[in-house]
C-alpha cells in the first residue's frame, strides 16, 4: 500500500481488556482488510497507519484471576501474557510504548520521567482503575510479576492466621481462594458493612455469599472498620514509589504481625493483612477540559457516549473504554473488550469516511437470553448509580463455589457452583487475544 500524506497517528493509552480489545478491532478494520486475510498470518503493511499501545507493563495481565493467583502461584504464574506473545500486535503499524503515562491532553501524551510529548490524531483512553498491589499488581515486567508471585506466596505460607480487610468482591474472593487453598489457615474477612460486596446487587445474592464463606470456614467481621493498627509494612514496590502518586498499584496493601483494632474495640491479631479496599479512579492524569455545558468526570469514570466518545463535541477523536469510562455501574472485563471493539470499530470509520458524514457503530450489549445490556447497567448522563437496576455478577469463591446473581434473580446455590470456573476464564481470554487463528498463545 502507498504512502499518501502523512500516516494517520492512533494511540491506545492502556494495553489490558480494553485497550488491546480496540487495537485488536483497529487491526481488523485498518490493517487486515485485503479481501485475501483469513487470520492465519499477519496482515499486509500500511504505511498510512501508525498505531501505538502504551502500558506501564510489557504484557497482559489477567485481573479476574488475581486473588486465586496470589493464593496458588502455579496458576498465578500464568496471569501475564506478555505482548511478545501475540504475533498480531507485532505488525509493522503497531508500536508497543512501555511508559507510565503522567497526562494526557486534548492533543499530546505526556509520560513520567521523560520530555517527550506524544502527539495523536485519534486516543483511545483504556487506562482502567487503580487497586493497591498486590491485586493492582505493581509488576511492570513478566520477570518482575513472578517474582511478586514467588514472594506473596511465601509470604501466605509462613502465616498461621490472614486477615482480609475490605468485603467488596475482590475482598470476598481472596478470603474464598486462601480458606480454600489453606484450609488449616485462620482467615477472616473485615468489612465496614453488615453485608460484603456493595455494589448493585441483591441482598439475597449478598446474603449467599456470606452462606459459602461460612460454609468454607472464613470467619467474618461485618458491619465494623479498621480504626487503627500496628503491623511491619512489606513494601515490594518502594524502587517504584516515585510515581506512586499517579499510580496507586504500586503501593503494596501487605502487613504483618499486625494487631488491627476495629470500630467495637476489637482486637485482631494477623500474621499476614491483605488490605482489599476500593478502587481509585485515574482523572488526575487526565487534562480534557471540557465545555461549559458539559461536565466529563462522574464518580464512575469519564462520560461516554454510546460510541465510546468522550461526552463533549470537542472531543469526537479521544475514545474512552472500559473502567476508565462512565459505561456502567459495575466494570466488568468483558464490557471493556467490547467497548474497546467499539471504539477500534469508530476510529475505523471516521478515518475511512474521509470528513463525510459517518453513522458510527454503538457499543454491543451482550449476547444471551434476553441480549439487552445483561447486567451492564449504562449510566446515562446525569444518571446517579442508585437510578440502575441490579448487574449481573458471577463470584467464584474458592475452586468449588460459585455464586451468580443473573437477570432473574440469584441462581440456586447447587446450580451456580456447578457453573464454576477452574481456570476462571483463562483459556477463553488467552484464545480471544488471537487473531482469527493467528498463532495460539501457548507457550
Ligand atoms: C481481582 C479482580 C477480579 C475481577 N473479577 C472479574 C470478573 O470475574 N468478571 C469481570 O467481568 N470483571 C472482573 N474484574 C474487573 C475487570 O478486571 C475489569 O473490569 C477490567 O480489568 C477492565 O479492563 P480495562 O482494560 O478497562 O482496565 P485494566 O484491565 O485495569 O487495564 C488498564 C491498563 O492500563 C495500564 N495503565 C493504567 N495507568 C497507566 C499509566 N498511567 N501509564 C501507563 N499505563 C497505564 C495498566 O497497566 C493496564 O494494563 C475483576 C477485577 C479484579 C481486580
Amino acid at each position: 500500500m502507498p504512502l499518501v500524506g502523512n500516516p494517520i497517528r492512533i494511540a491506545v493509552a492502556g494495553g489490558n481488556y480494553g485497550g488491546l480489545g480496540a487495537v485488536k478491532s483497529l487491526y481488523l478494520n485498518l490493517l487486515a482488510t485485503n479481501p485475501d486475510y483469513d487470520g492465519t498470518k499477519q496482515a499486509p503493511p500500511n504505511p498510512n497507519i501508525n498505531i501505538t499501545l502504551i502500558d506501564r507493563r510489557d504484557g497482559f495481565v489477567h485481573y479476574l484471576g488475581m486473588t486465586r493467583g496470589i493464593s496458588n502461584p502455579e496458576y498465578g504464574r500464568q496471569l501475564w501474557i506478555p505482548y511478545a506473545d501475540m504475533p498480531w500486535l507485532q505488525h509493522p503499524s503497531i508500536a508497543i510504548k512501555k511508559n507510565i503515562i503522567s497526562r494526557i491532553t486534548p492533543k499530546h501524551i505526556e509520560f513520567a520521567d521523560s520530555n517527550e510529548k506524544m502527539e495523536f490524531d485519534y486516543l483511545v483512553l483504556a487506562m482502567g482503575l487503580s487497586r493497591n498491589a498486590p491485586i493492582g499488581v505493581s509488576a511492570s515486567t513478566e520477570h518482575e510479576y513472578l517474582d511478586s508471585i514467588h514472594r506473596y506466596h511465601t509470604l501466605i505460607q509462613d502465616a498461621k492466621s490472614i486477615a482480609i480487610v475490605g468485603g467488596g468482591a475482590v475482598g470476598t474472593e481472596m478470603a474464598a481462594d486462601l480458606k480454600s487453598d489453606y484450609p488449616e489457615k485462620d482467615i477472616v474477612l473485615i468489612h465496614s458493612r453488615k453485608l460484603p460486596v456493595q455494589g448493585p446487587f441483591m441482598d439475597e445474592f449478598r446474603h449467599e455469599v456470606v452462606n459459602v464463606l461460612h460454609k468454607l470456614g472464613v470467619k467474618t467481621i461485618f458491619g465494623e472498620r479498621v480504626i487503627d493498627e500496628s503491623a511491619v509494612k512489606e513494601d515490594f514496590s518502594l524502587a517504584n514509589s516515585k510515581h506512586s502518586a499517579i499510580l496507586p498499584e504500586l503501593i503494596d496493601s501487605v502487613k504483618r504481625k499486625a494487631t488491627l483494632i476495629t470500630s467495637s474495640g476489637s482486637k485482631v491479631q494477623a500474621d499476614l493483612v491483605f488490605k482489599c479496599l476500593g478502587a481509585k479512579n485515574k482523572s488526575p492524569l487526565i487534562d480534557l477540559p471540557s465545555s461549559n455545558e458539559h461536565v466529563l468526570f462522574s464518580s464512575h469514570g469519564i462520560r461516554v457516549n454510546s460510541c465510546m466518545q468522550v461526552d463533549d463535541p470537542k472531543y469526537q477523536h479521544i475514545f474512552a473504554v472500559g473502567d476508565i469510562s462512565n459505561l456502567a455501574v459495575a466494570k466488568y472485563a468483558g464490557a471493556a473488550v467490547r467497548s474497546g471493539g467499539t471504539a477500534g470499530e469508530n476510529i475505523a470509520k471516521l478515518i475511512n469516511s474521509k470528513g463525510a458524514p459517518v453513522d458510527l457503530s454503538q457499543m454491543k450489549s451482550r449476547g444471551g437470553k434476553n441480549k439487552g445490556d445483561k447486567g451492564e447497567n449504562k449510566i446515562g448522563p446525569g444518571a446517579t448509580a442508585g437510578s440502575a437496576g441490579y448487574s449481573h455478577m458471577k463470584l467464584e469463591l474458592g475452586e468449588h463455589y460459585c455464586v451468580i446473581q443473573s437477570d432473574d434473580g440469584v441462581v440456586p446455590p447447587e446450580v451456580a457452583s456447578s457453573m464454576s470456573s477452574p481456570d476462571i476464564k483463562l483459556s477463553k481470554v488467552k484464545r480471544n487475544l488471537a487473531v482469527g487463528r493467528y498463532l495460539p498463545l501457548e507457550r
